[in-house]
């Protein structure tokens, strides 16, 4: 979910233009939205269309920014079959109310035929990575398929105004939640400045919802493993980008070995995969943990057989600790110990020490004794 910062407080009191300003500042601070002057809102008072004019940031625009356009001189420009950008930005200009304003977006048409007092656009990042890949068109169908105009790509100005022209004549526009623009970014309108806003939040928060991915019953997670390890635990899930892409990365590289001899005895050697069968899946961690035991074993005792880790395909990776201040050891070990794999891996392949090694260090006399008292 993004962070939805309106604030009715701060919004108390403010007059239409003075709204506008507000909710396109709050649009323009979040760069998973906007950055660097990108994006573009919009507010019609009477028979004026206001748009941010080139040159000013969202994050910081001022009254002054939006350049007052007559909506009917800019509609008029539909009827053109072609315009050239040059032209487009002469006729936009000649129909400003004051001459002194900056030209206006080249998105401007668009925003005069969109039938509703408040108009914003972002080119929200989670809204473009789902339509920027292979699969886009049906990622995009599936996530908005419902209540939004879904427009394949054209080029931002004349063109683009022309063809969602020509894409609403019959629209039923109260039906619509959006516009999505594939790869370009979306459109969000109401004739109420906040619902407007929560509409670009809330549906930019359906593709971050879509590229979180399915997400994991934890409680479950920890009461399996709980009693797998005889004694309570506490568990430090980490979702950043790297932890997510190396659980998105074949399996192989999950059993590569540990990142010096030491973290064995806090991580073992591998983690265990996780991907729908908890219980199967500990399970079956636990049987590879007791095999590998036997093979390199004379009088050792074996340790606890349950994981220290998990990873948690395509979602991230989760460290297990007897109590929170272990769990943190462990993270701060395995996100070290991926991000050495993943570069390793880009230097011809990550090798760490054997398999016979590794035992050797997990049941070094030294750590057994302990465990026999001696
Ligand atoms: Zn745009």
């Amino acid at each position: 979910m993004m962070l939805n910062r309106f604030n009715n407080r701060e919004a108390e009191g403010l007059d239409d233009l003075e709204m506008r300003v507000y909710t396109s500042r709050l649009l323009g601070v979040d760069q998973n939205l906007v950055l660097h002057g990108g994006g573009n809102t919009s507010i019609k008072i009477d028979d004026i269309l206001y748009v941010k004019g080139s040159g000013w940031d969202l994050g910081s625009i001022e009254k002054e920014g939006f350049s007052p356009a007559k909506i009917e001189a800019l509609l008029e420009l539909l009827n053109y079959n072609t315009l050239s950008d040059s032209d487009m930005v002469k006729y936009q200009r000649e129909a400003l109310t004051d001459k002194t304003a900056p030209n206006p977006s080249v998105e401007a048409i668009l925003h005069a035929l969109i039938p509703y007092k408040f108009v914003d656009h972002t080119h929200a990042d989670a809204v473009v990575t789902l339509s920027n890949t292979e699969n886009g068109e049906s990622l995009i169908e599936e996530v908005y398929g419902e209540k939004y105009l879904i427009v394949p790509y054209i080029m931002p100005g004349f063109i683009l105004a022309k063809e969602i022209y020509k894409m609403v004549k019959d629209v039923d526009w109260d039906s619509l939640d959006g516009i999505i623009l594939h790869n370009h970014g979306i459109f969000t309108f109401s004739n109420d400045a906040k619902t407007s806003y929560n509409n670009m939040i809330n549906s930019v928060s359906m593709a971050e919802d879509y590229l979180k991915g399915k997400s994991y019953d934890m409680e479950k997670l920890k009461n399996i493993l709980e009693d797998k390890k005889g004694y309570p635990i506490s568990l430090r899930v980490n979702t950043s980008y790297i932890a997510k892409y190396f659980a998105s990365q074949n399996e192989d590289l999950f059993k590569k070995g540990v990142l010096t001899p030491e973290h064995i005895i806090r991580t073992k050697r591998s983690p265990a995969l996780i991907i729908e069968n908890y219980e199967d899946e500990i399970n079956s961690y636990i049987k590879e943990y007791k095999d590998y035991f036997k093979r390199y074993a004379s009088s050792e005792i074996i340790l606890n057989p349950a994981p220290n880790w998990l990873v948690l395909k395509n979602y991230g990776v989760v460290a297990i600790g007897k109590n929170e201040k272990e769990a943190r050891v462990i993270e701060d070990i395995i996100m070290h110990t991926i991000e050495a794999i993943l570069r390793g891996e880009t230097l011809g392949g990550y090798r760490s020490i054997n398999e016979k090694d590794s035992f050797d260090m997990e049941y070094w006399e030294l750590e057994q004794n302990k465990l026999k008292g001696k």
